[in-house]
Parts: structure tokens; C-alpha cells; sequence
């Protein structure tokens, strides 16, 4: 392992937290000790690690860095429930996350990669192209950045008292963390080895404790992806990017469906849940007179109900049950310049309704953050809004 990898502590899973403080001459104890500074009581620096003798926080301080990420930005709406924070990276690049706070749960938001190099039409990001990838560490910390934003959320109202899902069996009433999507800037597949390292890193029961079932991966639709997701052993929850029920639209919209086409998609699909027994979410982004037609969703829920194959099991059958799915439709959130336009109410609910009617389960996507860019497919790192603090 390089040094400069080394000395950020994110990137460390907890057996090269022993193997670096081992070679410091510590006794063993002390790296589960410093793991547990780094995500539960979520420490931003040594000097916060005041259970650690004085020479030992010392050389933490010399020798490692704990974050790599720069806080340049917040951004709030929605009364304070929802955050957005701009990051800047060593490099110069930048990537946001968003924290969207509810009455009984808390999700994050978070970017696996600076950029996205996937070009869907209707996202703000994709129009940056790819800058580069995230490392573990850099997706982790933008978890923790939100949790420690809860706990002053938590001081701010007293209702809200903040835990890290660790100490989420406190007997205080407790706004914890629960929810953590990748759904952010970047195509996540596309920066698997070290998105699912973070995903290791935020399940672990030693550190951050967060449940597998409150982790949520959303995909364009790369299928080596999917094949790879249904063998790990983390049964974390998929979303797939499907946004139109027929190629020709599908590759006008994304053009990844030229190279994985609806049938592969779905084929890839139909097996993840045959391997896991596991429900999958299709995303399907609303824009009006292009792909919200009633007959469309016609369309959609044959697709979702095998039409056009003989079907398997678990994999829906023209006759039988539909493929074990939710669609979760998102009413298109402007992107400026973007020659689209977001499907009217009434055209959302037929939608829905139609695939209701047809047995395929289709809730409308709540929205938050619209004000201050935060909205699916809007994050591009570009200032945006008045609720905003400049912090350089
Ligand atoms: N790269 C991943 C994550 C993208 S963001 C993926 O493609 O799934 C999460 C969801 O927001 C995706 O379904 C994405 O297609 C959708 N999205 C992108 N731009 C949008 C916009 N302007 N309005 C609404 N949803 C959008």
C-alpha cells in the first residue's frame, strides 16, 4: 500500500488500521480504539480522540489525515430538512452529496464518481463527462460528513437527537442515519471496486453498523454490475435506471442501452433476482409527450410482466405474476439548457395508475431540494439558490 493511502484513515478498513499501528509499536486494542472514534463517535480529528494517550494522538496527527474532502459549500431548503454540501477533492475536481432529513428517517445522497461519463440527456450531470473516480474513503466520508450534520441538526432542534446507526439501541429518541442511496453524481458500476469497499466499510458492525437493507445502489444499467452485485454476500438493495419501455427511446435517452439493450437488461435482471430473492426498483424519469404516455406504460408493465419471453419463476411470465419490481417514477427535475420538459401532475398519476392496474407496484418519488439544484439528476457542482453559505 502507497503511503499517501495510508495516511487517510477513510480508506483504511479496520485490519490496515492494526497492521499501521502495530508497526507504530501499539498494542492491538488501540486500532479498534481508533476505528471507533472514526465511525461511531464519528471524530473529525485526532485531538477529538481524547481516550487515546496524548503521543499517540500526536503522531496520528503528524503522520495521517482523516478527510480528504473540503467542504466549500451548504446549501439548504425544504426548512433546514434538506443539505446539500459541495465538496472539493485533493484534485480540484468537486462532487456533491445531499442529506434529506424526515420526520421517523434520514437519507444521504452520495456521489461515487466527480463527473459521470454515461451522457443520459436529461442529466445535469452527465454533461461534465467523467473527471475521475472516487476512492473508498471519499465515498465514506461523505457519509459521515451527513451524520455529523445530524447531530448539529440534533442540537439545533431538540427533537432531533443524532446517533450514528452504531448507537441506534439508545434509549433516547434518536434521529439516526438511516438511509444511504447512491444515487449522487456518478455511475457507481462504473467504480465498483471501490464503491462496494464503502459499502463494506459503512456495513461493518465493529464501525458504522449500517444494515445492509438501508443501503441502496442505483444503476444506469451496466449488466456486468448486476451480475456482480447478485453474488456479494451484502444484501443491499437495487434501483435500475430503466426511463423507457422500447430501445429506440431508451437510446435516444441513454445511450448505455446501445451497448446493453432492455432485453439483456432485463435478462440480467430477471437472474439477480432468481440468484438473491430480492425485490429491484426501476427508476423511470417523467418527461412530458416523450416517454409518460399512457400507452407507454402499457408497454412498461408488459415488459415488467415478461411479455415477449416465456418467462421463468421468479422472472414474470405473460400470464402469471410480474418480475418481483417496484417502479418508482420521478417527475423530471429541470436541467438548464435541457430541451425536456417535466410530465404535468395529471400525466404522473395515469401513470401510475395504468401500471397500478396492470399489478406492477408504482409509487411517485417524493421531492426534495428542487431550490438549491439537490433534485435527482441535477447535481453538477454549479452554485445554485439563496439558501446558501459560501464557506471560503
Ligand atoms: N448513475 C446512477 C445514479 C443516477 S441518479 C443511475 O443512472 O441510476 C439517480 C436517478 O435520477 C437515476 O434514475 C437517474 O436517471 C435520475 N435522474 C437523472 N437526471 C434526472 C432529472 N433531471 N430529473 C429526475 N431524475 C433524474
Amino acid at each position: 500500500m502507497m503511503i499517501d493511502k495510508l495516511s487517510h484513515l477513510y480508506n483504511l478498513a479496520l485490519p490496515d488500521l492494526e497492521e499501521l499501528l502495530r508497526s507504530w509499536g501499539q498494542p492491538a486494542y488501540r486500532a479498534r480504539q481508533v476505528y471507533r472514534q472514526l465511525y461511531v463517535n464519528l471524530a473529525a480529528s485526532p485531538a477529538a480522540m481524547t481516550d487515546l494517550p496524548a503521543a499517540l494522538r500526536a503522531r496520528l496527527a503528524a503522520e495521517t489525515r482523516i478527510g480528504a474532502l473540503e467542504l466549500v459549500r451548504l446549501q439548504t431548503a425544504d426548512d433546514g430538512m434538506t443539505r446539500k454540501a459541495l465538496f472539493r477533492l485533493p484534485g480540484g475536481e468537486v462532487v456533491e452529496t445531499v442529506l434529506m432529513v424526515y420526520p421517523d428517517r434520514a437519507t444521504v445522497c452520495v456521489s461515487t464518481q466527480a463527473g459521470c461519463a454515461m451522457d443520459c440527456v436529461f442529466c445535469a450531470t452527465g454533461r461534465l463527462g467523467l473527471l475521475r473516480n472516487l476512492s473508498a474513503g471519499e465515498i465514506v466520508e461523505q457519509v459521515l460528513w451527513a451524520a455529523r450534520e445530524l447531530r448539529v441538526l440534533s442540537s439545533e432542534f431538540s427533537v432531533l437527537s443524532l446517533a450514528t446507526p452504531a448507537t441506534q439501541n439508545s434509549k433516547l429518541k434518536t434521529q439516526n442515519l438511516t438511509n444511504v442511496v447512491f444515487m449522487g453524481m456518478g455511475e457507481p458500476f462504473a467504480n465498483y471496486d471501490r464503491w462496494w469497499r464503502s459499502v463494506e466499510r459503512l456495513h461493518d458492525p465493529q464501525g458504522f453498523n449500517l444494515g445492509a437493507r438501508s443501503i441502496t445502489v442505483s444503476t444506469v444499467g451496466l449488466v456486468p454490475g448486476i451480475r456482480r452485485l447478485a453474488g456479494e454476500a451484502l444484501p443491499i438493495n437495487l434501483a435500475i435506471s430503466l426511463h423507457a419501455p422500447d430501445d429506440q427511446l431508451r437510446s435516444e435517452m441513454m445511450p448505455i442501452n446501445r451497448r446493453y439493450p432492455i432485453a439483456e437488461l432485463l435478462d440480467a435482471t430477471r437472474e439477480y433476482i432468481a440468484e438473491t430473492s430480492r425485490r429491484v426498483s426501476f427508476e423511470y424519469v417523467l418527461l412530458q409527450g416523450k416517454n409518460d404516455a399512457p400507452e407507454q406504460a402499457e408497454l412498461l408493465a408488459e415488459l415488467l410482466r415478461g411479455g415477449g419471453r416465456k418467462g421463468s419463476p421468479l422472472g414474470g411470465d405473460r400470464k402469471g405474476s410480474p418480475l418481483l419490481c417496484h417502479v418508482n417514477l420521478i417527475p423530471w427535475n429541470p436541467v438548464p439548457g435541457a430541451p425536456l420538459g417535466r410530465s404535468e401532475r395529471a400525466r404522473v398519476l395515469r401513470f401510475q395508475q395504468v401500471l397500478q392496474e396492470r399489478g406492477i407496484a408504482c409509487t411517485v418519488r417524493v421531492e426534495r431540494g428542487v431550490a438549491i439544484a439537490a433534485a435527482c439528476g441535477q447535481l453538477a457542482g454549479v452554485p445554485s439558490g439563496e439558501q446558501t453559505i459560501v464557506l471560503e
